[in-house]
């Protein structure tokens, strides 16, 4: 089955080792082309990240390097690998290809110009999380001590994403910003979140939040990382199903999808150790009695039957 993976860090891993592993096939790197290929991964999404200690001056400079590595490493030196700059690109994936979608996690290299924005949506950003766990200009991020909403300069960010069809992503904000965000945007994702309600993290989802998503018919895709899982020392792929059975029991059946978060996470799940596992997991939820076309959907199809119109 072909699945959307809508985060890795894979971009980050290049940047910081400037060019010197290769997106090929690389074995520090847990999403390469080849492990793409093994777990049957169409599209895959990669995000541009910013540490939040980078000086403000340097940043938007430090998010074009990870671009040119998007361009020159990930495109360049993969014909397959094939750029997504419009949605309906998707359609027009030939079987041997693989969608590259370009995507922001937090607006700190923005600072507080919009224009850039702009240059970023031009370069092929197609997905905008406002922030990481700290806060910015636009919001504060789930890790944020104190807790505030979306700011103006953020609504206008999200009015811009409106605008130009781009996904406002909800993984990271505080609670207050998710509010916030979700009676702005129009095309509001969870690119990588579990079940509060399963694993009480900041970084996980409440119920009411999760329903308001399933209410307003975005995606919400699960993070593979374990510790916005379960509590304990190995976890796994049983594990994660339980989040998942517990967003389908909240209406979420055609409103989830993954978000693997490789390349960004040092503890893994069992069995879902870098790309070339994803089937693992679509094995299993066949196993707990989904029937293939919900799984399909989970992989797939509910996130291609929810591109922003
Ligand atoms: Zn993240």
């Amino acid at each position: 089955m072909n699945i959307i993976d809508l985060h890795c860090d894979a971009l980050l891993r290049l940047y910081q080792t400037q060019g010197e592993i290769k997106f090929k096939d690389a074995k520090e790197l847990e999403t390469n082309k080849e492990r793409l290929k093994k777990g049957k991964v169409k599209v895959q999404a990669f995000a541009l990240f910013v540490f939040p200690e980078v000086k403000a001056e340097q940043k938007f400079q430090v998010a074009l390097d990870q671009i040119h590595y998007f361009y020159t490493d990930v495109l360049g030196n993969n014909p397959e690998m094939k750029l997504i700059k419009d949605w309906s690109d998707f359609e027009n994936l030939q079987d041997d290809e693989i969608g590259a979608l370009l995507t922001l996690e937090g607006v700190d290299a923005i600072g507080n110009d919009l224009q850039k924005l702009s240059i970023l949506y031009q370069l092929g950003v197609r997905s905008v999380g406002l922030t990481w766990n700290n806060a910015n200009l636009a919001a504060d991020g789930a890790q944020e001590k104190r807790g505030a909403g979306l700011t103006s300069f953020g609504e206008e960010i999200v009015v811009y994403n409106n605008e130009h069809k781009i996904l406002t992503d909800v993984s990271h904000l505080s609670e207050k910003a998710f509010w916030d965000v979700i009676n702005v945007a129009k095309y509001p994702i969870a690119s990588h979140s579990n079940s509060k309600a399963i694993m009480d993290h900041v970084r996980n989802l409440s119920d009411e939040q999760a329903k308001a998503m399933f209410e307003k018919d975005a995606m919400v895709h699960m993070v593979y990382c374990p510790q916005f899982v379960k509590d304990k020392e190995e976890v796994t792929i049983d594990d994660l199903i339980e989040h998942i059975e517990h967003f389908c029991s909240l209406g979420g059946e055609k409103n989830i999808g993954l978000g693997s978060d490789f390349d960004g996470i040092t503890k893994k799940i069992m069995n879902l150790e870098d790309a070339s596992m994803q089937q693992n997991l679509l094995n299993e939820l066949l196993k707990h009695n989904y029937s293939e076309e919900i799984v399909k959907g989970f992989a797939y199809e509910n996130f291609m039957r929810h591109l922003p119109k």
